[in-house]
């Protein structure tokens, strides 16, 4: 019988098709489809694919013949297909025309349980942004590691110590396929290593409209070693680092061209893959038969570096020894240019050549823009930076920031979303459409609707902690007694704390430690009792991040704490998801700055839980008193000032957080609570969103950066060439300008100025004259450019003029590049030169 429709009637191959795609959304009704399937397997991992690839076929085809199942199944194609197909932002703003794609570098994703090819956060900066790419329709193709291991798996021992295990990633349970060349055969592609050529072998997993594609080593005509290459995300030694950023960066960008993908932007998610730059400029040199320089002035324009590091040990670094063994011969032979220009690119002296190489460098010198993920980060960063832009002020340093957002879909908890939908239907804006905002969303609900949403949601989070506590008991070993009792004196009504990051010193996980006794009294109050859930990992050779982590395990286990502090092993996705989903409360504590930007305290917010953190990273911009609480006082402060963080967390927890949750009105209301958790709905859900993270990249960075990238290849790259030679001069003669007088007069309530200066060979052209003064106070830093009046042989006049409102004393007249042609300056050329 055919199906009324004439849609394809509905097959194991549509399941597969859903269950392949990252973007489909979570859901109720995909929760309800992969339970109806296999209950405990998507309940223990969340792996449609895996469930395919484990209930037989007849199985699946009975299924899909029940009524229920197939209008399920219906239903989701149905939307997938409308939300595929639905006119999208991008697409509306016309923009397609100015930008045809964006290459997405990253050396981890955190998409979803299936695809266990992350760490945290910055692949969860990665994972997010691509998914709402997709949502908005911005062409984007990621590029990354298929990690055999992934990162690390924790497990907790009895002894409170973690282990760190490597359970292998099975291609055939995870949501990727391979990817064939033209002819159909499994793509390879060759790279060389020094003295030896090895295989990289291509995959790919769909987001939505976009695709990321992936790069693995395991070939079998590799040496061992070259097959380790792709195997522990942040794992092995230096060197193996190294390996594993050619491999992404030189080999990724093959990897997108063999795909037969020319993209207009390369956006680097850190610095890990910063030798794409080369690869790209190589890739145009071959194509256009121009040098590097002419090559690298080509596409730099179009390559933006995302930093993600507070601190400057945060970059990687490798011995230059080192990196002239993998990339001597690539430099002289590829690229046609000496060891000594390639490590001059990863230095901030780049005469020094005891200096070590250092990606960042590599990326912000081989970038067309740079930026930093939060408000706060982008001060943080330019600070760092400045070395490379010698005598420029500081807030001159050519770093911009863009504060990162989560994607709502991912993160809402479904329960909570299916409630919304009931009574609004598609008109949720994190839905991926512009119907409506938060605040109309908020308007249409009471205070007691929200608050059962918000009680629901902790008593789901609880059912998930005692079955993920009674599992992680019954892996070590404990009595059946012990495991029945997991969890059991976690109460639904009490107020419960969320704790989950990386254990490392600088998150300062221990900060709530500081007094222990205190944090116990807190916690067993005989009237106002609060609960905590603990999660993260320590990296394997961070000693003192493990030394942290066993602490709250002895914490934990204290009998009079009595089972109201949990820790959860093995933070992952799926822990984060259950904790953001239920928390009433989720406390950060990191010390400034070194946040960079932090985004878990982002996904609590739809779901109605409110933060408590220390002003750095985000929370510097999103704090407001109305909408949650802050540690600190925007500052920066030793090691030894914890104990004063730690003073004002417990006051905030004991006179403000606890009684305000339990100030119930007489229906048993916390009306002040929810009232915070409109205020912080409100204010920051859109605004911390991945959407509209997305849109800001879209329109301050890859707009703009396609059109001067098209620009400079135009035609030959001739204004790659102009440029390269321009650059090349200006490098060569800047020594020689000299200012040989600066007069100011006064007059008409003007201040005017007369500059004479030596051009020696430079061209007024090359150049721009202007007159600089600090900011005061709030006020930003000045810049006045002067007109040339008269250039005779090697010497320039120029001239201006100024409200006289500040004084001839605080302008200091300045030589710098001229902007003419869209050079961006300091970013592609630091020369300046001052009047004195
Ligand atoms: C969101 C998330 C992170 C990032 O958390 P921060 O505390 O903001 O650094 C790390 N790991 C997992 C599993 C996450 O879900």
């Amino acid at each position: 019988m055919a199906p009324a429709s004439d849609r394809p009637a509905l097959t194991p191959d549509t399941l597969r098709e859903l269950a392949f795609d990252q973007s489909i959304r979570w859901t109720s009704q995909n929760d309800d489809l992969w339970q109806l399937i296999d209950n405990d397997l998507w309940a223990l991992t969340r792996n449609p694919s895996l469930i395919l690839s484990t209930v037989p076929e007849q199985k699946l085809e009975a299924l899909l013949r029940r009524v229920d199942c197939h209008r399920l199944v219906d239903g989701i194609v149905k939307a997938r297909q409308a939300r595929l197909e639905q006119p999208t932002w991008f697409a509306s703003q016309q923009y397609g025309e100015r930008l045809a794609r964006v290459a997405y570098f990253s050396m981890e994703y955190m998409l979803s349980e299936a695809l266990p090819i992350y760490s945290g956060g910055l692949g969860n900066v990665a994972g997010d942004q691509l998914k709402a790419a997709s949502d908005l329709g911005v062409p984007v193709t990621a590029v990354g590691m298929l990690w055999q291991h992934g990162y690390f798996r924790q497990s907790i021992g009895p002894d409170g110590r973690q282990q760190a295990l490597y359970p292998v990633n099975d291609t055939r349970q995870m949501p990727i396929e391979p990817l064939h060349d033209a002819s159909g055969a499994p793509l390879r592609l060759a790279i060389q290593l020094p003295g030896l050529q090895i295989w990289l072998r291509g995959w790919q997993a769909r987001v939505g409209l976009n695709r990321l594609l992936l790069l693995d080593t395991n070939d079998p005509a590799n040496p061992p070693m070259a097959r380790l290459i792709a195997s522990e995300l942040y794992g092995g030694d230096n060197e193996m680092r190294l390996r594993q950023e050619l491999v992404l960066g030189i080999g990724g960008w093959r990897l997108l061209e063999a795909a037969g993908l020319q993209p207009d932007v390369l956006h680097l998610n850190d610095g890990h893959a910063a030798f794409a730059v080369l690869e790209r400029a190589r890739s145009h040199m071959a194509r256009e038969r121009v040098s590097f320089a002419v090559a690298l002035n080509a596409t730099r324009a179009g390559n933006l570096f995302t930093t993600h590091t507070p601190v400057e040990a945060g970059f990687d670094r490798f011995p230059p020894e080192l990196v002239s063994q993998y990339l001597e011969r690539y430099a002289e032979y590829e690229l046609g240019i000496s060891m000594q220009t390639l490590l001059a690119m990863g230095r901030k002296q780049p005469q020094d050549t005891r200096e070590p190489f250092n990606m960042a460098y590599l990326a912000t010198r081989g970038a067309g823009a740079v930026n930093a993920v939060s408000q706060l980060h982008g001060h943080t960063s330019r600070y760092i930076f400045r070395e490379l832009y010698p005598r420029w002020p500081l807030e001159a340093v050519p770093v911009g920031h863009v504060t990162n957002g989560i994607h709502l879909p991912t993160w809402v908890s479904p329960d909570a979303e299916a409630h919304w939908y009931e009574l609004h239907g598609d008109e949720i804006p994190w839905r991926g459409t512009d119907a409506s905002s938060v605040d109309e969303l908020l308007a249409r609900v009471d205070d007691r609707w929200l608050w059962q949403i918000r009680q629901h949601a902790r008593n789901e989070l609880l059912g998930f902690v005692r079955s993920h506590l009674a599992r992680s008991l019954a892996v070590h070993g404990a009595s059946p007694a012990e495991i029945e009792v997991a969890g059991s004196r976690l109460h639904p009504e009490h107020l419960t704390l969320g704790f989950a990051r990386r254990f490392a010193s600088y998150k300062r996980p221990n900060l709530l430690l500081q007094d222990p006794e205190r944090l116990a009294r807190i916690l067993c109050h005989p009237t106002y009792p609060v609960q905590l859930l603990v999660a993260g990992k320590a990296h394997p050779a961070d000693r003192a991040g493990q030394a942290l982590l066993s602490d709250w395990q002895r914490f934990a286990a204290r009998p009079d704490i009595a089972g109201r502090v949990v820790f959860l092993e093995d933070y992952d996705m799926r822990i984060a998801r259950h904790m953001v989903q239920g928390v009433d409360v989720w406390l950060n504590t990191p010390r400034r700055p070194w946040e960079a930007s932090g985004t878990s305290g982002m996904k609590v917010l739809a779901n109605g839980g409110l933060n408590l953190s220390q002003l750095d990273g985000w929370w510097a911009e999103a704090y407001a008193a109305d909408l949650g609480w802050a540690v600190g006082d925007g500052l920066e402060h030793p090691a030894e000032h914890d104990a004063v963080d730690a003073e004002q967390l417990y006051a905030l927890l004991e006179t403000q957080v606890i009684p305000s949750f339990y100030a119930r009105d007489t229906e048993g209301l916390p009306t002040a609570w929810v009232q915070r958790m409109r205020r912080s709905m409100s204010a920051l859900v859109e605004r911390f969103s991945a959407d509209r993270t997305v849109r800001e990249y879209t329109e301050r960075y890859y707009l703009p950066m396609a059109t001067t990238f098209r620009r400079r290849c135009a035609e030959g790259s001739a204004l790659a060439s102009e440029l390269a030679h321009q650059l090349t001069c200006l490098r060569s003669y800047w020594h020689e300008l000299a200012f040989s007088g600066v007069q100011w007069t006064c007059e008409n309530g003007q201040l005017q100025v007369d500059v004479r200066l030596h051009l020696g060979h430079l061209e007024p052209r090359q150049i721009a004259v202007q007159l600089y003064a600090e900011g005061r106070g709030e006020a930003p830093a000045e810049v006045h450019p002067l007109t040339l009046v008269e250039h005779d042989g090697a010497f320039a006049s120029y001239h201006g003029h100024l409200p006289a409102d500040r004084s001839a004393t605080d302008y200091t007249a300045r030589v710098v590049p001229g902007s003419q042609l869209g050079l961006s300056v300091p970013l592609e050329l630091a020369l300046i030169h001052w009047q004195r």
